[in-house]
């Protein structure tokens, strides 16, 4: 059998002093690709699984060098069309002809083994706080294997681990993966299976099963809702939320505000906004949205 610290996977970023993604201090861990594409996404680099080259506006001069470096001719100072992405075949020519660093690549390869290491070093700041590591995404299930390994290595080492997840995946994976979990940070989005569609591009069915299931079977499951202006943050919907919360049998629910400041991150690929006027919900506004849900 293989070696769990041998088993690879694609990360996308690795922040060492993440405040929000569970409890105290924690290393958290972005793995890539997701089988949602949530119209509100906060990383849209996060969804592709393959790595792809991100284009920082502020630093790009339009010198055109990128362009003229390319073999594929598929760049434009900076950009590359999202219907050309597929064909960058990630030569790096581009990122080295590019005197202003405005281009990088998101997305490499790493072993479990190396990010079990990674956490190790930072075992007295978790014991300080309380800490521990959280794999997330993207969506992490979609790379199971890779997030049992890093799981199942910190848990050996004694580090406390969580998983954030989108819920849209087969029981079996999920089942699995709860061996090697403290705890789960479950995604709870919208209640109406057509709206979720409609939105994050599958209907919510395995998700609240899957919720379900793993309530039913002792994990720790912390519920989260992403807040999304227009989308999910009416009185009506955290309510359908919340009842529907209620009847599975959560505990613990946590309402997430929106953060306007990811979208920025569309431009890196090319993409519009979707939501450029969008602003995050006021303090007196999630507390009546918390007091629905209490
Ligand atoms: S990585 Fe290579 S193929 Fe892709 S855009 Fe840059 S130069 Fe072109
Ligand atoms: S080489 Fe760099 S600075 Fe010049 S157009 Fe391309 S991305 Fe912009």
């Amino acid at each position: 059998m293989k070696d769990l610290r041998d088993v690879t996977g694609t990360i996308f970023d690795i922040d060492q002093t993440a405040l929000h993604d569970g409890p105290g201090v924690r290393m958290t861990v972005f793995l890539k690709g997701c089988p949602l594409h949530c119209a509100w996404c906060h990383s849209p680099e996060s969804q592709a699984f393959a790595p792809e080259i991100v284009w920082y506006e502020t630093r790009c001069t339009h010198c055109g060098a990128c362009v003229n470096a390319c073999p594929q001719r598929i760049r434009r100072p900076g950009l590359i069309a999202p219907e050309d992405r597929a064909r960058c075949t990630l030569c790096g020519a581009c990122i080295e002809a590019c005197p202003a660093g405005a281009l990088e690549v998101k997305g490499r390869e790493a072993t479990a083994g190396e990010i079990a290491d990674m956490a190790a070093r930072l075992t007295p700041f978790f014991a300080r706080t309380g800490g521990g590591v959280t794999i997330t995404g993207g969506e992490p299930t979609a790379q199971a294997d890779f997030a049992h390994a890093i799981a199942s290595l910190c848990r050996d080492a004694g580090i406390h681990v969580a998983l954030e997840t989108c819920g849209l995946a087969p029981w079996e994976t999920i089942e699995r993966l709860a061996e090697a979990l403290d705890l789960w940070l479950y995604d709870l989005k919208l209640a109406d299976s057509a709206a979720h569609e409609a939105y994050t591009g599958a209907p919510n069915e395995q998700i609240i099963a899957n919720l379900r299931a793993l309530l039913a079977s002792g994990a720790d499951v912390l519920v989260r809702v992403p807040l999304i202006p227009g989308v999910n943050d009416t009185d009506e919907a955290v309510r359908e939320i919340a009842t529907l919360a209620r009847s599975l049998g959560v505990e613990r629910i946590e309402l997430l505000p929106f953060n306007p400041a990811t979208g920025g991150k569309y431009s890196w690929l090319g993409l519009p906004d979707p939501l450029p006027d969008a602003q995050r919900q006021s303090p007196e506004r999630l507390a009546e949205l918390q007091a629905i849900c209490e």
